[in-house]
């Protein structure tokens, strides 16, 4: 419902912001709705010629298609049309083409993800393709765009922007929404209790809990990311409910710092979007936008934007650096030694 309505809002704004803009159009609408839903082909029976190389290209750009990978189409097109720029590249192209199995071309997808994570002139944005990349990416953003806050002139193209990303690597909010673990309305004494009673410390980063399950998987991502060249490191998580209240009613910005937020569930993370000597940002900061805009280069925003959903980490399209455990079907763990399992809900609409 929520994405069918700004999908719609989305296109009336593209075609309003991009109106006065010498560049090329956005693409028409179907062309990135078709993307998320198109279903994958059967493959075929693997024929028994050699493949060539443009076969190759193909079916790899087939396996994006068929969400094995984020990665945009035309990402992997140019990229193994380059391969002679890039040694790993190049190592498992010619693997994959000499087997011609699906997990060497599955290690040929792994190998393009890590030079569009480690790669500082790729963005987070470039899994939208390079169009429409270009245009958030170059875009003349003013200080206060982050929405909510000080009004910037351009937060609705802010919305646009966020509302682009959810086609393609969708929200799925612990705290709000249908997919919502725990509602504001449900959180009652015994509930707070139950919650934070099931937050253990994160080893090597003691200073910070999650819920015990949460952090399972986050143990097991962050020794993925680390074989993979990314440090995953915490810079807040758990908020009890008191100091939640506390921060929002500080902060002048209700979007940023909600009272009732994914981290007061135990199932947040705010990660560290520097990186070595060669990223450096203003952390967590929703201004100037442009910098909320960069954090987007950041490898570790860019590991947990390909790889993060296979241990049960969704994206929040505002914050770059905030993401959430909320695997499809963890609500019902979640609430499992509750007396009387998860509260039933009405159904719900979600807000505009
Ligand atoms: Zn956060």
């Amino acid at each position: 419902m929520k994405t069918i309505v700004r999908l719609a809002s989305l296109f009336l704004g593209c075609s309003m912001f991009f109106s006065g803009c010498a560049t090329s159009r956005p693409p028409a609408a179907p062309e990135i709705s078709a993307a998320p839903a198109a279903p994958a082909a059967p493959a075929a029976p693997a024929a028994p010629k050699m493949q060539t190389p443009m076969g190759l290209i193909e079916a790899t750009a087939q396996l994006a298609e068929a969400h094995d990978t984020r990665l945009s189409v035309n990402y992997i097109w140019a990229t193994l049309k380059d391969r002679q720029q890039d040694a790993d590249i190049k190592t498992a192209f010619e693997r994959a083409l000499a087997e011609d199995t699906r997990e060497s071309k599955l290690a040929l997808v792994r190998a393009l993800e890590l030079k569009f994570i480690h790669d500082p002139k790729i963005s987070g944005l470039d899994i939208l393709g390079p169009e429409l990349s270009h245009h958030f990416r170059d875009f003349k953003w003013q200080e206060d765009d982050f929405p909510g806050g000080p009004q910037g002139p351009n937060e609705q193209f802010a919305d646009v922007m966020v509302d682009t990303l959810d086609l393609v690597r969708a929200e799925r909010r612990a705290n709000s929404s249908r997919d919502a673990v725990v509602l504001r309305a449900e959180a009652t004494d015994a509930v707070w209790n139950y919650m934070t009673n099931r937050w253990i410390a994160v080893p090597g980063q003691e200073r910070w809990k999650l819920n015990r399950i949460a952090l399972d998987s986050f143990v097991r991502m962050r020794e993925q990311a680390k074989r993979e060249g990314v440090d995953l490191i915490i810079l807040s998580s758990h908020r009890y409910p008191q100091t939640a209240q506390k921060n929002a009613a500080r902060a002048n910005n209700p979007n940023a710092v909600a009272s009732f937020s994914s981290h007061s569930l135990g199932l947040a993370i705010d990660f560290k979007m520097s990186h070595g000597d060669d990223l450096k940002l203003n952390e967590t900061a929703t201004r100037p936008m442009s910098e909320v805009v960069r954090m987007r280069e950041s490898p570790t925003h860019k590991w947990l934007l390909l790889r993060g959903e296979e241990f049960g980490w969704y994206p929040y399209q505002n914050e770059p650096w905030h993401w959430e455990y909320n695997p499809p079907g963890f609500r019902e763990i979640f609430w499992a030694e509750f007396p009387g399992g998860a509260p039933q809900r009405e159904i719900i609409i979600d807000e505009p």
